[in-house]
């Protein structure tokens, strides 16, 4: 049936279909996958919700503008292959936003059935077409059309969501594409923080081959300030442009009395020696993780949620999130929050930490914190908490894990004396994403703070369709002036 021949009433009375997961006493006990994807019959069903909106304004959530209401119509009639070329073209990370992009906030939010009976599961749909081209396609990926050679050569600094886009529209367009990565291994973000189980690194490395498919080159080991400068990229390594995607990738901490004690791990630090240096395959793996038995993690956001349910899997008999306001205020995303509930992590409301206790040996043996309560919103629309007087009480715990935020390396940021930054040391760009430096551009967390994978890309995006402009129009001196 074509999905045209749909009436409204019929896709109407479809109801939003559930994304087959693992049962959780299961999945609890390794690092495979939570979410098993739809197949084609779920898909088809699910994408038959879709009203076929003449305003599309799906789209508008959609920071890299995949033309949703179209790929949903090639899955409603089976042509998943169709499917799946449409949402490259616009997304090149089409596997990895369909399992980590927050739809729910974005496409999904703007989805006119989004109120009624549940919006369409646009992200669910794009991670399905996405699996079944891999799957199809194998070794030979994705095509592509690449613009003929521009003569041009363009530097990206960083391998995460925001480095890869930019990478991908800048070589599409026929630039010659580098990117400079600090670890050994591409991804960012996507390789380092975000778990297997969330994220399986086969997904990340086929969307990679993708990349290096297009002509992107990606030098690993390269710690862009210090093996070469920005300046030095510009004058000395021959590159015509460079696009700064470094990430904001510096733990904050606590500040408490005991931080540095034994056991006490940054998010970052935990979640890379688990994901990237494989530590939970410790001896095999060469990096040692601490396995507690008893784990706090405090904070409330994706990062929160991706170290406890690591410290669970990890074999903790008791992982606990410990965050300061109420559950209505936790950031991370519905499902993460909803999945941690299901692996019986247990969730500590409207408690804040003032000091980690150690035993002789220096070893946390507990976490003291004060009850706290929610006063009225601050400037940035949060409530606000303040503790209650004579509340403090002691959590028995071997292990604590801070999940409280990042902010800006600045590394790369301090080597150049001409790239503008703001208070907060993040680097200031004007609406195209040009910074102070002629043919230097920025974007993903390193402009915006820690925000999201989506946000990166359609920085990247958006400033790799700059560059390629900048390049194409004899490299026009940059206005200055509008940079915020
Ligand atoms: P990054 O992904 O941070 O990549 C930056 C890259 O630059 C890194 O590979 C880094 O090694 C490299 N680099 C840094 N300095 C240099 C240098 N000087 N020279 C060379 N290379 C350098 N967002 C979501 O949307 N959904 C989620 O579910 C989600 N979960 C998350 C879970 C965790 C644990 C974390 C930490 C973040 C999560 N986020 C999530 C946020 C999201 O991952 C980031 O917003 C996004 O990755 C930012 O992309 P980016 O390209 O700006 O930077
Ligand atoms: Fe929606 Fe994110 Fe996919 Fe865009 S990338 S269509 S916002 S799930
Ligand atoms: Fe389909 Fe929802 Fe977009 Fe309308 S808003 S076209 S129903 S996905």
């Amino acid at each position: 049936m074509k999905s045209n021949d749909l009436k409204t009433k019929e896709r109407l009375s479809i109801q939003r279909q559930k994304m087959p997961e693992r049962k959780p006493a299961e999945r609890n006990l390794d690092f495979n996958e939570v979410n098993l994807g739809f197949d084609e019959h779920l898909a088809m069903l699910e994408a038959r919700r879709c009203l076929q909106c003449k305003k599309k304004p799906c789209i508008e959530g959609c920071p890299v503008r995949v033309n949703i209401p179209e790929f949903l119509d090639l899955v409603a009639q089976g042509r998943f292959d169709e499917a799946s070329r449409l949402v490259f073209k616009d997304n090149v990370l089409p596997a990895i936003a369909g399992r980590v992009c927050p739809q729910e906030i974005q496409c999904e939010a703007k989805c006119v059935r989004n109120n009624k009976d549940g919006s369409v599961a646009i992200g669910h749909l794009e991670r399905f077409v996405a699996d079944w081209a891999t799957r199809q396609h194998g070794d030979e990926g994705m095509d592509d059309e690449v613009a003929e050679p521009s003569g041009f050569k363009v530097a990206v600094v960083g391998s995460g969501p925001a480095g890869l886009t930019a990478a991908a529209g800048l070589a599409r367009a026929g630039h010659k594409v580098v990117i400079f990565e600090a670890f050994h291994r591409a991804g960012g973000v996507l390789v380092y923080g975000i778990p297997e189980f969330r994220l399986p690194k086969n997904i990340v490395d086929e969307e990679l081959k993708n990349l290096e498919r297009l002509g992107v080159e990606i030098r690993c080991n390269v710690i862009i300030g210090r093996t070469y400068t920005v300046d030095e990229l510009l004058a000395e390594e021959g590159f015509d442009a460079v696009f700064i995607a470094v990430g904001a990738g510096v733990p904050r901490f606590m500040n408490v009395p005991g931080e540095n004690l034994k056991g006490v791990y940054s998010a970052n630090e935990y979640l890379t020696r688990v994901n990237l240096m494989g530590a939970f395959k410790f001896p095999e793996a060469d990096t040692p993780v601490f396995k507690g038995r008893s784990v706090a993690v405090i904070g409330g956001g994706n990062t929160a949620m991706d170290a406890v349910r690591t410290a669970k899997r990890l074999g903790a008999d008791r992982a606990m999130i410990v965050y300061r306001r109420s559950e209505a205020e936790l950031p991370a995303r519905i499902e993460e929050i909803h999945h941690a509930k299901e692996e019986e992590i247990e969730f500590h409301f409207l408690i804040a930490p003032v000091e980690v206790l150690g035993d002789e040996k220096r070893w946390v043996r507990g976490l003291e914190c004060v009850r706290m309560e929610l006063m009225e919103p601050g400037e940035d629309g949060r409530r606000k908490v303040r503790p209650i007087d004579d509340s403090n009480f002691v959590f028995d715990c071997d292990t604590v894990i801070v999940a409280i935020g990042t902010r800006a390396n600045p590394l790369l940021t301090k080597s150049s004396d001409k790239l503008q930054l703001n208070q907060w040391g993040y680097i200031d760009v004007n609406e195209d994403g040009a910074t102070s430096i002629p043919g230097v551009f920025a974007g993903g967390d390193i402009v915006r703070g820690a925000a999201t994978v989506i946000l990166a890309m359609g920085d990247g995006k958006r400033s790799a369709a700059q560059i390629n402009q900048w390049l194409r129009s004899g490299k026009p001196e940059f206005n200055t002036a509008v940079v915020r």
